[in-house]
Order: structure tokens, then sequence, then C-alpha cells
């Protein structure tokens, strides 16, 4: 038994607060963990920025809902789900994530929440646990299915080292080099075939 896990921003759709930001035009926004490496520190200036903006969750919902998943995701998705169980570890919010998930069919995702007020301000946010991906691939593991895993960035090598499998798609470059173990492509085509290869069925394309 075999299941696919996969990375959401930067695999399937856009990086989330950096489309926000260029949609509102609020600069501050495009802050990421390579600006400020605190994660907590990031999100509370994240909230402040909302806040000072007077930006609720359905304001958000609604631009974030203007988005679009990459090109060739959605039927990457598919494809993938007719050969795998197939679940999505994310760092994103269920809330942030829910106009996206809808395009792409709502797969399974897990990934953290954020806390709203009863007048529908962001008012924090709640991790789902620590080292939520790798966590998520050894639980699977312990069910006894073998897994093959994809993402893009540092918050995924965790996830792909604890893998039967483990796949970069759309890396950074200083990220492959970082991880040769792992291989490295850039195409939905081309991971399709590593999925395959990954696999211990006879998969076809
Ligand atoms: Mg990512």
């Amino acid at each position: 038994m075999e299941i696919a896990c996969l990375d959401l921003e930067g695999v399937l759709v856009p990086e989330i607060w950096i489309e926000f930001a260029k949609a509102t035009g609020i600069e501050s926004l495009k802050a990421t963990t390579r600006d400020i490496p605190d994660y907590d520190v990031l999100m509370k200036q994240r909230l402040r920025i909302l806040e000072e903006n007077n930006l609720g969750l359905k304001e958000i919902q609604e631009v974030i809902a203007t988005l679009k998943p990459l090109d060739g995701a959605v039927e990457f998705v598919d494809w993938l789900r007719e050969r795998f169980q197939v679940i999505i570890l994310s760092d994103t919010f269920y809330e942030f994530s829910q106009p996206l998930m809808r395009q792409l069919g709502f797969p399974t995702l897990l990934c953290h929440r954020l806390n709203v007020d009863e007048r529908d301000r962001v008012i924090g946010y709640t991790l789902r646990q620590k080292d939520p991906k790798r966590q998520s691939v050894l639980a699977l593991k312990t069910l006894y299915y073998r897994v093959i895993a994809a993402g893009d960035s540092y918050n995924d090598t965790t996830m792909l080292g604890e893998a039967d499998q483990g796949i970069l798609f759309h890396a950074p470059q200083n990220v492959i080099d970082e991880f040769p173990q792992f291989p490295a492509v850039h195409t939905y085509e081309d991971l399709k075939k590593e999925f395959i290869k990954a696999s211990n069925r006879a998969l076809t394309l």
C-alpha cells in the first residue's frame, strides 16, 4: 500500500502570502521565513499588518479566491489520485487554503488553523504539532504504508527524509545542492515519472 504526500505552496499553488501581498499591494506582507527566520515573529507581524489594514478573514478569503493553482496542478493531482492515496501536508492554514483547495477538488489536507474572533478578525494561530510533515509521514508508516513525498523547500526536507522516497519539485538551487540525496525535477511530467519510479507497483503514465 502506498501513499503520496505533497507539499502545497510552491508545488500545487503559488506562495499564498506573497500572492496575497501582490493582490493587496501591501509590500510588507511579502516577508517570508527567509527574511524573518523565527516563524512566530513573522506570523505576529503578518497578523498586525492585517489588523492595521482592516483585513478580516472574509476579505482575506476573497483575495485568495482570486488565486489559481499552478498551471498543470489540477491535472497532476487528478493523475496522482488515480494511482495513489494522496495527502497534502502543508504549513498553511485551513482558512487560507480553502479557496485553492476547492479548485484542486478538496484532496485531504493536514495543516494549521487560524484563531478568528467573533468580528472575523484573525487574532492568532494554532500549529497542529511540531515538525508536522515528518510526524505525518511517521504516522502513516505505523499504518504500514509506503510513503512517497514531494516538496519544494526547507520545511519539506524532514518529510522527504522520513518518506520511503523523497522528491524535490520546483526547489531553488540552494535546496537542491544541500540535499543531493533527493531527485530534483521541475515539471509535472517529470514528477509523475519520479512517482512511478518510486512506486513498487507497475504504474504507467
Ligand atoms: Mg512549499
